[in-house]
């Protein structure tokens, strides 16, 4: 099974992505991961990337579609696979046409923005091992200390309230379109994501098996 998660920043696409990937066990491709682990390893896509990133604007399309056409190129999307934060833009989402790749089916995942703006503004990150925590919803045992491998919690520099609100606009001009697009195709399915993250994933679950 194809899919795509749709969702602006802080819907939980990572989340669901990530349950998706495992129950049917097809690789969460994530371009946001991608490009982040670029950035770490030095990479001149990575360098490229980061003013872009860092102020919460979009990459352009021709990089993001490099990385996508290649990552889609491994043996291990042969069965499948769930794209988390990709496509963005309607050429994003043209190019996978283009690419003759079949999508079976794009969740949306709706949450309003001013809970979008709580949650992002609380997120923080493990700078090791990238798992997330929210400063009231969802605490470290230890403050600022990851549970699963003692790494240092930060927040990402996208994360910041300006930063947030940039990166909501973008979703609304530029990615909120794509719901049309795939709506048109006959693809779409629209999950609230309001919910605690097990409602959410109910929710998720029953549109990909629907
Ligand atoms: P994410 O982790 O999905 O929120 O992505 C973090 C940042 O990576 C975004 O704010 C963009 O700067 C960049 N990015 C990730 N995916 C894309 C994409 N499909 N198109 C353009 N930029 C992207």
């Amino acid at each position: 099974m194809n899919l795509i998660l749709l969702g602006a920043p802080g819907a939980g696409k990572g989340t669901q992505a990530a349950v998706i990937s495992e129950r049917l066990n097809i690789p969460q491709i994530s371009t946001g991961n991608i490009i982040r682990e670029a950035l770490r390893s030095g990479t001149e896509m990575g360098l490229k990337a980061k003013s872009f990133m860092d102020a919460g604007q979009l990459v352009p399309d021709e990089v993001v579609i490099g990385i996508i056409k290649d990552r889609l190129a491994n043996d291990d999307c042969e069965n499948g696979f769930i794209l988390d934060g990709f496509p963005r833009t309607i050429p994003q989402a043209e190019a996978l046409d283009e690419m003759g790749v079949v999508i079976n089916k794009v969740i949306d995942i709706e949450v309003p923005d001013e809970i979008i703006i709580n949650r992002l503004s609380g997120r923080r990150v493990c700078e090791k091992c990238g798992r997330p925590y929210h400063t009231e919803s969802l605490k470290p045992k230890v403050d600022g200390i990851c549970d699963d491998c003692t790494g240092a919690l930060i927040q990402r520099k996208d994360d910041q309230i300006d930063t947030i609100k940039n990166r909501l606009n973008i979703y609304h001009s530029e990615t909120e379109p794509l719901k049309d697009y795939y709506e048109a195709q006959g693809k779409l399915a629209v999950v609230d994501g309001q919910g605690t993250v097990d409602e959410t994933i109910a929710l998720t679950m029953a549109a990909v098996e629907a």
